[in-house]
């Protein structure tokens, strides 16, 4: 059974999410043509705006992307913001179908005093800022000081930490924003601090990335681990991933100690503190320590155990701070259901609670979690539930939909200026080109309107 012809088909949204739905339905539904509108004039969301710059690897993803953009199947439309150039209510008058994949791109916040002081950050800022994210070039950092505190164990906190490590000459060969290369080479940081509340069985960061760490050129590592021997003990129990980083770990808390002294550079790993406050120095400028409360781990259960303050307190020293505890999603129309707390949207299987026609997938339907593997899935799952619908006639709605005319006619009203996916080629080899005189695979342009304008030469 196929999708009855003339069915319209639109994606809000340019990563990982967007792009594998898309493949889903390209390769499984010969009847259906998609449009996929993305906020910026660039298509592949954090592939390109939230990856490290030295994971290269990764980002090959985007040749699958690129291959789905030039299928002949799929229009891309960028630098259209859906809930402001055009509203959900209105794709839902054209399309049969929407499937929002807008990912998270806001902040959590720990709600403890001081987090708006100078020389705070979220990680999210902070890595839009090293990945040249338009809107945040101009974060005001202070990177003259030594020591940088990274609250939250995950991978993006240790990215963040391999780029504040990194020696210059590695970083400046990668896309790494013109901007940022040249504060990092005035960097005086010279001590990151990973803090978590829970231990070493608990961290949330995966194997390659605490590799990558360990063999940093140059810096030596302190791993705080008070409970060696029931980290020990609980190691036969736990999962083989688990095992492999826990096994890591003690390995590294006993042979590293030593170097500690000489490497020019540290970073350490600090368990079982809670944040309670930031402080600032005396002339009320810059932040000057987090306050920590101390805990213990309490249960049977290692994998998840409940946190008890002891009620200890004490004061980390550092000149900056960077809050990498999770990004949250919001909604971008009032009337879709919206779970504020998790900050994802209500759905059941991709179906979007209460609204006929409309999915989600990816990161607003999941939350900040998984890899791009993950997300892939995620999207492939949801392109499934798609097909299911429409080829049960459960999309149908009384009226015909016009699809996309009406929608770039309103754009063109309002003089929004539509980005295509060879407009978007254009920018690419003009990036691409620009890196070359510097040795980089691409110096990534970041003014929109520069975009823009090179995007429709
Ligand atoms: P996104 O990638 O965020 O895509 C959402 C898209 O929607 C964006 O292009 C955005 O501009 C667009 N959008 C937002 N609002 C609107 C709107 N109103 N209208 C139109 N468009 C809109 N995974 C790995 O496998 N390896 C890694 O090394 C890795 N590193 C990471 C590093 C960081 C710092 C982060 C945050 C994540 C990393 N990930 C990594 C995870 C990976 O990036 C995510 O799994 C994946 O990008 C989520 O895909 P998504 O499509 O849901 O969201």
């Amino acid at each position: 059974q196929t999708v009855p012809c003339g069915k319209f088909l639109c994606i809000v949204g340019s990563g990982p999410a967007g792009f594998y739905t898309a493949q889903h339905l390209i390769k499984n539904e010969p009847n259906i043509e998609i449009d996929m509108f993305e906020k910026l004039p660039v298509p592949f969301g954090l592939v390109r705006y939230g990856v490290a710059p030295d994971h290269a690897d990764v980002k090959n993803v985007i040749n699958t992307f690129t291959s789905i953009a030039k299928s002949g199947r799929l229009q891309f439309i960028g630098n259209v913001t859906v809930g402001k150039d055009v509203t959900l209510n209105d794709l839902r008058t054209a399309y049969d179908v929407v499937v929002l994949a807008y990912g998270a791109a806001q902040d959590r916040w720990l709600g403890i005093p001081g987090e708006n002081f100078e020389n705070v950050v979220s990680a999210r800022k902070f890595v839009g800022w090293y990945n040249g994210l338009p809107e945040e070039s101009n974060l005001q950092l202070n990177l003259n000081v030594e020591t940088a505190v990274i609250i939250g164990q995950g991978n993006v906190a240790l990215d963040i930490a391999r780029i504040l490590l990194t020696p210059i000459e590695i970083l400046e060969k990668t896309d790494i924003a013109q901007h940022a290369l040249q504060a990092l080479k005035e960097s005086r940081i010279r001590n990151v601090k990973l803090v978590g509340r829970r231990g070493p069985l608990q961290v949330a960061f995966t194997i390659k990335e605490l590799r990558e760490m360990i063999k940093l050129p140059e810096v030596s590592n302190r791993i705080h681990l008070e409970d060696r021997d029931y980290i020990e003990a609980c190691i036969p129990k736990t999962s083989r991933p688990r095992r492999r980083i826990t096994e890591l770990l003690l390995q590294s808390a006993n042979t590293k100690q030593a170097e500690v002294k000489d490497a020019p550079k540290q970073w350490e790993l600090i368990f079982h503190r809670t944040p309670v406050e930031i402080v600032k120095s005396e002339n009320q400028r810059s932040v000057e320590g987090l306050v920590v409360g101390i805990n213990r781990l309490k249960g049977d259960n290692w994998e998840n155990p409940q946190i008890e303050d002891t009620g200890l307190r004490e004061t980390i020293p550092c000149g900056m701070i960077i809050k990498s505890i999770g990004y949250k999603s919001l909604p971008l129309s009032e009337e879709l259901p919206f779970d504020h707390i998790r900050g994802v949207i209500r759905q059941k299987e991709g179906r979007v609670e209460g609204m006929s026609g409309v999915f989600c997938s990816g990161w607003v339907a999941s939350g900040p979690v998984g890899v791009i593997a993950s997300t892939l899935q995620s999207g492939h799952d949801v392109g499934k539930r798609i097909l299911e619908d429409l080829r049960k006639g459960n999309c149908a709605s009384s009226t015909e939909k016009p699809g996309r005319d009406v929608i770039l006619s309103q754009l063109a009203t309002k003089g929004v200026e539509p980005v295509t996916f060879v407009e978007w080629e254009t920018l690419d080899n003009e990036e691409r080109e620009r890196g070359k005189n510097q040795k980089k695979p691409r110096e990534k342009i970041i003014d929109v309107r520069e975009m823009i304008d090179i995007a429709k030469k």
